[in-house]
């Protein structure tokens, strides 16, 4: 295993095999919460991956007990945090007052970040152990595969905190509609096996072998010729966006932002802070 040269604080990036990187999520302590930090480090992972012409596939794997908890509810001063990089969207009005500088920092940050990892031309593996919680969603579902451990449970628990959903609203294509709802009415878990069943996983290996099942996985798609599986991934991806998937992602983002408007009303915060204390 070797590490890139560049240096990462959030997270690590290691090229463990021959046309392979793997982006590990390293905030073990804080169960790989996203900050902002974290997530424009993610985003210059992937962008080293897209421009190394050595690098076929993606593995997304996760230090610590878990995969993620979701988006750091502690982090404070998020206009700081988000002034402290360079964004990579064309939103703006970051320093607004009202509800702009939510729906922006959130256009940025979350759907943002997350359409263009989607759109990343090169395949990605989803590498999926323990707890994968709300804001964790929005780091595996952009992925082109996933594979789970037998352990791995997710879940959207965003409703406790007063918002009908997370803001990229991939739900009812990744588990179907009826799930979808149970999913967010309930905030129950989602077992790697229910997610299996329902499509959203490809694979369930014990926990003990995920990371090498992972990447076999990765060698034997970076044996094949990589403008083919850029093509195969655009197709499919295509098949989604044909079928009106940007127009309904639009709408649900729209209704999450009214749900901050309302409880900046209501609560004087984005979201309704008793739900915090059910995380
Ligand atoms: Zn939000």
């Amino acid at each position: 295993m070797t590490s890139s040269a560049t240096e990462f604080r959030h997270i690590r990036y290691e090229t463990p095999a021959e046309r392979v990187a793997r982006i590990v999520l390293n905030r073990p302590d804080a169960r790989n919460a996203q900050n902002t930090g974290l997530l424009y480090e993610l985003n210059d992972a992937f962008d080293l991956v897209a421009q190394d012409d050595g690098v076929s596939v993606a593995i997304l794997a996760a230090e610590g007990p878990h995969f993620s908890s979701g988006h750091d509810l502690r982090e404070r001063d998020s206009l700081d945090n988000l002034r402290a990089h360079r964004t990579v969207g064309t939103w703006c009005g970051f320093g607004c007052a009202g509800a702009e500088p939510v729906m922006a920092r959130e256009k940025e940050l979350y759907v943002g970040l997350c359409e263009r990892w989607r759109s990343m031309p090169k395949p990605t593996i989803a590498q999926v152990h323990g707890k994968c919680i709300s804001g964790g969603l929005m780091l595996v579902w952009p992925c082109d595969i996933v594979m789970a451990s037998d352990d791995a449970l997710f879940q959207d628990n965003t409703v406790d905190l007063g918002v009908g959903g997370v803001e990229w609203f991939a739900h009812a294509s990744e588990v179907g509609p009826r799930r979808a709802k149970e999913m967010l009415f309930t905030a129950e878990w989602l077992t790697a096996q229910e997610a299996h069943a329902l499509g959203m996983v490809n694979h369930v290996v014990p926990r003990d072998e995920l990371e090498q099942a992972t990447l076999d996985l990765a060698r034997r798609i970076a044996t094949k010729p990589l403008f083919a599986l850029k093509l195969a991934k655009e197709a499919v991806n295509g098949v989604a966006d044909a079928a009106g998937r940007s127009a309904a992602m639009a709408h649900a983002f729209a209704l999450h932002q009214l749900a901050h408007s309302h409880n900046m009303q209501v609560h004087g915060l984005p979201i309704d802070p008793s739900g915090v204390t059910l995380r």
